[in-house]
């Protein structure tokens, strides 16, 4: 019961959030409602979600995994400079089957230099 309400609640965090958080922001915002949740717990939880696709991993150049929601997909770039991701919109159509291989799902990143640290140049 309490691991159902602990997962519940990351998810929650999750599907709350705009931001891509990471474990570590995930778990800070975990402290606020339940006080004695471990990190470990935190990590053990974001697997499940992952492994049972109700949440998706974001693998960074910095390997600092980020999270974000499954509703809305959507493609990201990421900056390889400063590891902010910026939402960009979905493609206009989606693939359902490519060279005879049936498609249900796609996730794609572009990575480069974002706007504010091409500037920075
Ligand atoms: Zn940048
Ligand atoms: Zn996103």
């Amino acid at each position: 019961m309490r691991n159902t309400k602990q997962k519940e609640l990351i998810l929650t965090i999750i599907n709350q959030s705009y931001s891509h958080p990471t474990a570590i922001e995930i778990y800070k915002e975990c402290r606020k409602e339940i006080s004695n949740i471990s990190l470990g717990t935190v990590y053990r939880n974001l697997n499940l979600l992952v492994d049972q696709l109700q949440i998706k991993r974001i693998k960074m150049p910095n390997n600092v995994d980020r999270y974000d929601k499954m509703e809305n997909r959507h493609i990201h770039f990421i900056c390889t400079v400063c590891n902010k991701i910026i939402d960009l919109e979905d493609l206009k159509e989606h693939p359902t089957m490519i060279n005879e291989n049936k498609v249900f799902d796609y996730e794609m990143n572009f990575k480069g230099i974002c706007k504010n640290c091409l500037e920075k140049e």
